[in-house]
């Protein structure tokens, strides 16, 4: 199990939770995230991040972009989310 709450289930609710993050702020997601851990006996397991923000969550293909891109839009699958919650996926994917 790996942060089971963040499961790919419906597109418009991580879009919508994706807008909400930045009222929220990464340390503090990282923070509730290893509290959900706890929780649920689990690790939260820390992994390789390098690349993360490149690659696609939905596809795999990466793709260069400049610190202050914000949003992840992938011109393979058209897949758009917020550059973090990508990360997160791809690093929950490789935990
Ligand atoms: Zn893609």
């Amino acid at each position: 199990m790996f942060v089971e709450d963040l499961n790919v289930r419906g597109m418009p609710e991580i879009s919508q939770n994706a807008r909400n993050k930045a009222a929220i702020g990464w340390r503090d997601f990282l923070t509730i995230l290893e509290h959900h851990g706890d929780e649920n006996g689990c690790h939260v397991v820390e992994v390789e991040a390098r690349g993360t923000t490149k690659e696609c969550a939905e596809c795999g293909v990466e793709t260069e972009k400049p610190l202050w891109v914000r949003e992840h839009s992938c011109p393979a699958c058209g897949f758009e989310i917020d550059r973090d919650w990508n990360a997160a996926f791809n690093i929950q994917q490789r935990g």
